[in-house]
């Protein structure tokens, strides 16, 4: 994973310089007089402050998408030769993950050992597999009449702006990006203003990589400010969006508001593990519980937050998953590699988290473990497991997003199911059992969009990512999302 100590990377973290603009037209474009500040959430103390933009930075931005647009310099480019800068882009990415592994750490609180492990491998992968897809955008010849040659091409849709969340900065980004520009579009990406660094590397990566001037423009700034004016703006044809719930549902309004441009959204999970009595190996089965909720401190979007455990091994898996739940995830500095548990994002984040821990309290949840939080001057939580929670109580309705489990106990597969599915939220589920059937017809009763057996929070870029219900529409990753950046374009000729 990586050789250097807690100490290397401090001394790194010290002397990374870093822009703290917007990236426009190809050059970093350091912005007006006003900031915003970047707090490091392990220390609490400020790490930068960064450009804040407005509506007029985003029509510069957007300006220069469509430029590149219609110049054709990049859509029009043969795909092999767009491919090839995107491949290069993919080891460009890999080469500098220790500088993507600080930006995001410091910034988010993320374990530098996640970033290096999964974000920064994870995005590069992201963007060979769009890269491979390049030139297999195909369109059709359609059957017709002997006086008719119909044909159906794909075409990129223009500009497409792409507003991503803090808890995977660069892959998050990466999933909108990289479709995008495969199938020939500019981009113009918003990333969380907890976050705003690691997006401008990106943006520089693309044209050192030999990515033509405009066609990837980052604009930092906050929601109201920049990622309105963005998903309001005429020009921009699609909007790709990962954030919750609420905000997702404004990029619906802002596109009816505006100009009817295309909507994705990958929002809020509440995701249930269904645990069977016949699901065989236990241990296995709990710790694919803990790391599923505590695995990146909890603010994972398909966190496996609701335990639904069947009455006849709900003691035992308690018992476990206290024996083994408790120390796996240990809070300390994000910048030694030994550390797997950092702070929550912001403070204000942390507040929440604790609230709601206290809410399941009041409400009668029992507390097996956790609850508090560690003396440690970031705004990190202690790991948290609650049985005895009922499906109605808060803590089982509301995206939590921190490291905290709660434990429903079932009788009947049935019962299993309805609780499930008695979410506002459907992005991801899993089952656990040996017996097929029961599994197969668990995974058609499920409403959610990617469901696990026997396993959680496997996969690879084939599979579709994204939710059901409020958890959104569209989908990440896999051959689908890159089709839902082009549109088809119909040609009939005559040939009478
Ligand atoms: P958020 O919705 O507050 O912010 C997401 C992005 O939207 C940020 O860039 C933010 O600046 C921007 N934004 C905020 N207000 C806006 C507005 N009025 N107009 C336009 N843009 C605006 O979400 P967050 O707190 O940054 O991220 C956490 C959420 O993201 C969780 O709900 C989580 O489940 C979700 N998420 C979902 C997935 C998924 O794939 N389904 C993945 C990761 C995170």
């Amino acid at each position: 994973m990586t050789t250097l100590t807690a100490q290397d990377w401090h001394q790194k973290a010290a002397a990374l310089i870093y822009p703290t603009g917007h990236f426009i037209d190809g050059a970093h474009d350091a912005g007006g007089s006003a900031r915003f500040s970047v707090t490091n959430p392990a220390t609490g103390r400020e790490l930068c402050t960064v450009a804040s933009g407005d509506a007029g930075t985003v029509d510069r931005a957007v300006a220069s998408g469509r430029a590149a647009f219609r110049s054709g310099v990049w859509r029009r480019m043969a795909p092999r030769d767009r491919m090839a800068i995107l491949q290069r882009y993919a080891d460009l990415l890999d080469a500098h993950a220790e500088r993507f592994a600080l930006l995001d750490t410091l910034c988010m609180g993320k374990p530098i050992r996640d970033m290096l492990t999964i974000d920064v491998p994870s995005s590069s992968q992201t963007f060979r597999y769009f890269a491979e897809l390049s030139d297999k955008i195909d369109g059709s010849v359609t059957s017709t009449a002997s006086d008719a040659f119909h044909y159906i091409l794909r075409e990129p849709l223009g500009v497409v702006g792409c507003i991503v969340p803090w808890n995977y900065p660069l892959l998050m980004a990466s999933w909108k990006v990289a479709p995008a520009l495969a199938a020939g579009n500019s981009v113009v990406l918003k990333p969380a203003e907890q976050s705003p660094l690691s997006a401008l590397l990106m943006a520089e990566l693309f044209i050192e990589a030999g990515g033509p001037a405009g066609v990837f423009n980052v604009v930092n700034g906050l929601g109201e400010t920049v990622g309105a004016p963005l998903s309001l703006h005429m020009d921009v044809n699609k909007i790709a969006f990962t954030g919750s719930t609420e905000v997702g549902k404004l990029m619906l309004v802002a596109a009816g508001r505006s100009n009817m441009k295309r909507v994705s959204l990958e929002c809020g999970g509440k995701s249930p593990q269904i645990f069977l009595p016949d699901l065989g190996d236990m241990d296995r089965a709990v710790s694919y519980a803990i790391n599923g909720i505590f695995g990146n401190m909890g603010e994972v979007c398909n966190a496996g937050s609701r335990l639904l455990v069947h009455r006849a091994i709900a003691d035992e898996f308690i018992a476990k998953f206290r024996a083994a739940g408790t120390d796996a995830y240990r809070a300390g500095d994000p910048l030694d590699p030994e550390t797997n548990l950092g702070p929550m994002v912001t403070d204000s984040h942390c507040a929440r988290v604790t609230g709601l821990i206290e809410t399941g309290v009041r409400e009668g949840a029992k507390l097996e473990f956790g609850g508090s939080r560690p003396a440690l001057p970031g705004s990190y939580v202690n790991p948290t497991l609650f049985s005895g929670v009922t499906n109605q109580m808060t803590i089982a309705r509301e995206e939590i997003f921190g490291p905290v489990a709660s434990v429903i106990v079932f009788d009947e597969l049935a019962e299993a199911i309805r609780i499930a599915n008695d979410s506002i939220y459907g992005l991801a589920a899993s089952v656990w059992t040996r017996d097929l059937v029961t599994a197969h017809k668990t995974v058609r009763d499920l409403e959610a969009g990617v469901i696990w057996v026997n396993c959680f929070d496997h996969g690879d870029m084939t599979q579709p990512f994204g939710g059901y219900k409020q958890s959104g529409q569209g989908r990440d990753k896999c051959l689908e999302s890159l089709l839902s950046y082009t549109q088809t374009k119909s040609a009939w000729v005559h040939l009478g």
